[in-house]
C-alpha cells in the first residue's frame, strides 16, 4: 500500500469515528509526509490543527493506522508551511534525491531521547529589553552547566518565549556535548509519568531515570501546585540532582512565591538559584521578531506590513507569529500582497474578544469537543460522559455569555436555576484542581474563536 492509499483508507475509518464537522475541520488537507521505522509523520495545514490532532485525535489516528499496518508504532505531526520553505530552498540550492528529501523532515521532529524540538535555538531567539535577563541567564547556564545558576527559574505570561528559551539551552548543550544526558518535559507529563510508574510498580525506575540527567528542564512547573505526591517526588529528585552538580531549569507563569498550593520547601529551592522574568516585548522587539520570521514569505510581506503588524499585535509573541501567518495565508489565497486596510480587517477579525459568542455557539462547540450530540445535553440523562459536557456548557454560558442562572437552566431542558448554579460552582472548583479541565476549557474557547474567524 502506498502512503497515500494508507492514509485514504485510514481517513475513511476516521470519518466514521468523529462528527462530520470535526472531520472536515481537522482532517481536511492532511497527508502522510513520511513513514519510517514504524513512525508516520502527518502533514497538517496549521499549528492549530496540529495541536488538536495531537491532543484529541491522536489515539484514534494511531488505532486506525495500526489496523491497516500493525508495524506502525507512532504518529507525529508537522505543519506543512514549516516544511515547504525549507524544501523549496534546498531544491533551489541543489537537486536532491527523494531519500534525502525525506531526511529533511527529521529536522523538525522532536528528538525522541531528549524531547527537544530542534527549532528552538538561541540563533532563532531575538533578544530585547523585555527578555534580556532571561536570555543572559540561559546562555550563562549553557556555558557553565550546573555552575552558573542552579536552578534557573524563568517566568512570564503565555506566548512570551519561555519554552523557546528553555529548549535553546537543551539544544545548545546537546550540540556542545552530545553525550550529556538532557531531558525536556512539562510538569504535566512528569506528573502523569509518575502516576503511571506507581500504578505499574515501577516507581524506582522512574526515580532512577530522573536522577540520571545532566540537565533536566521542567516546563510550566506551576501545574504541580496542589499535587502532593508529585511535589514530594520532585523535591527528592531536585535534591539528588542539585547535590551532584547537575543542572535544573524551570519555567512557570509566575514567580515561585506567587504559586499557590506549592510547598514552602519547593518554593525556597526554586528561589535558590536565579529567578528571571520575561516581560512583554515593546514595539522595536516585536518588529525585530517579525523580521526574523519572514524568510520565505517575502512575496506577501513588506516593511510597511511588518510595522503595521508589530504595532497592532501587542500581547505576546505567539499571537504576533499567528498574525503574520494569517496575513500570509490570506495573501496566498488572494494571490497578491494585501493592502494595509485589508490586513487591518483580517487582524481585527482575528482578535475579536472571545466574549462575542452566542449561546448556540457555546453549546455547539462543547458538543463538538466532546463528540456528543447537542440534543442529548438537554435530556435528563445522568451518564457521566454527558453530565460533564453539560456542566461545562452551563459554566461557559455563565462566564462567556453572561447568561442568568434561570436562563441557563431553561436552556438546558427546563432545569431549575439551582442546577445551573451547582454546575457553575462545580466546574469553577474543578478548574482550580484539574489542569486537564483547564486545558479542555481553553480548547473549547479556542474552538469558538476559531469558528468565528472561519
Ligand atoms: P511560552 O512558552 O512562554 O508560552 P513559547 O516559547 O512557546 O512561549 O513562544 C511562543 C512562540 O513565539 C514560539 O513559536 C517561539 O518560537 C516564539 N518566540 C518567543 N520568543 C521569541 C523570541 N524572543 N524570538 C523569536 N521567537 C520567539
Ligand atoms: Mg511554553
Amino acid at each position: 500500500m502506498t502512503n497515500e492509499e494508507l492514509w485514504q483508507t485510514a481517513l475513511n475509518e476516521l470519518e466514521l469515528a468523529v462528527s462530520k464537522a470535526n472531520f472536515i475541520t481537522w482532517f481536511q488537507n492532511t497527508s502522510i509526509a513520511d513513514r519510517q521505522d514504524g513512525v508516520i509523520v502527518l502533514n497538517v495545514p496549521n499549528a492549530f490543527a496540529k495541536e488538536w490532532l495531537e491532543y484529541k485525535y491522536h489515539k484514534f489516528i494511531l488505532k486506525a493506522l495500526r489496523n491497516l499496518a500493525p508495524d506502525i508504532r507512532n504518529v507525529e505531526y508537522i505543519i506543512s508551511s514549516e516544511l515547504t520553505p525549507l524544501l523549496q530552498k534546498r531544491r533551489r540550492e541543489r537537486s536532491i534525491a527523494p531519500h534525502e528529501e525525506q531526511l529533511e523532515f527529521k529536522e523538525f521532529l522532536v528528538d525522541r531521547e531528549t524531547n527537544l524540538n530542534p527549532r528552538y535555538t538561541f540563533d532563532s531567539f531575538i533578544v530585547g529589553p523585555f527578555n534580556e535577563l532571561a536570555h543572559a541567564a540561559s546562555t550563562a547556564v549553557s556555558k557553565n552547566l550546573g555552575q552558573a545558576y542552579n536552578p534557573l527559574f524563568l517566568y512570564g505570561g503565555v506566548g512570551l518565549g519561555k519554552t523557546h528559551l528553555l529548549q535553546s539551552v537543551g539544544n545548545e548543550i546537546k550540540k556542545l556535548n552530545p553525550r550529556l544526558r538532557v531531558l525536556y518535559t512539562t510538569s504535566e507529563r512528569f506528573t502523569s509519568e509518575l502516576v503511571s510508574s506507581m500504578q505499574n510498580n515501577e516507581a524506582s525506575s522512574f526515580k532512577d531515570k530522573y536522577r540520571s540527567y545532566d540537565l533536566l528542564i521542567l516546563d510550566d512547573i506551576q501545574f504541580v501546585a496542589g499535587k502532593v505526591k508529585t511535589q514530594e517526588e520532585l523535591f527528592h529528585i531536585f535534591n539528588s540532582l542539585y547535590e551532584t552538580g547537575r543542572q535544573i531549569i524551570f519555567s512557570s507563569d509566575k514567580p515561585p512565591h506567587a504559586i499557590n498550593n506549592l510547598e514552602e520547601r519547593l518554593k525556597s529551592r526554586f528561589e535558590g538559584g536565579m529567578v528571571a522574568d520575561i516581560g512583554q516585548p515593546e514595539y522595536e522587539s516585536r518588529l525585530a521578531i517579525l523580521k526574523s520570521k519572514v524568510l520565505g514569505k517575502e512575496n506577501y510581506i513588506n516593511q510597511e506590513i511588518l510595522e503595521f503588524i508589530a504595532s497592532s499585535v501587542q500581547r505576546n509573541i505567539r499571537e504576533l507569529e499567528g498574525a503574520l501567518n494569517t496575513v500570509v495565508a490570506k495573501s496566498k489565497l488572494s494571490g497578491k500582497m494585501l493592502s494595509i486596510p485589508e490586513i487591518k480587517e483580517v487582524l481585527d477579525k482575528n482578535t475579536q474578544p472571545k466574549r462575542i459568542v452566542t449561546a448556540n455557539q457555546i453549546i455547539k462547540c462543547v458538543a463538538d469537543f466532546f463528540d456528543v450530540n447537542e440534543k442529548i445535553l438537554f435530556e435528563k440523562t445522568r451518564k457521566k460522559e454527558i453530565v460533564k459536557p453539560r456542566q461545562i456548557a452551563m459554566y461557559l454560558l455563565r462566564e462567556d455569555y453572561n447568561g442568568s442562572y434561570p436562563y441557563i437552566g431553561q436552556r438546558f431542558g427546563g432545569r431549575d436555576h439551582t442546577t445551573a448554579i451547582h454546575a457553575f460552582d462545580k466546574i469553577s472548583k474543578e478548574l482550580k484542581k484539574s489542569s486537564q479541565l483547564v486545558e479542555e476549557v481553553k480548547r473549547i474557547r479556542e474552538l469558538y474563536e476559531y469558528n468565528n474567524v472561519n
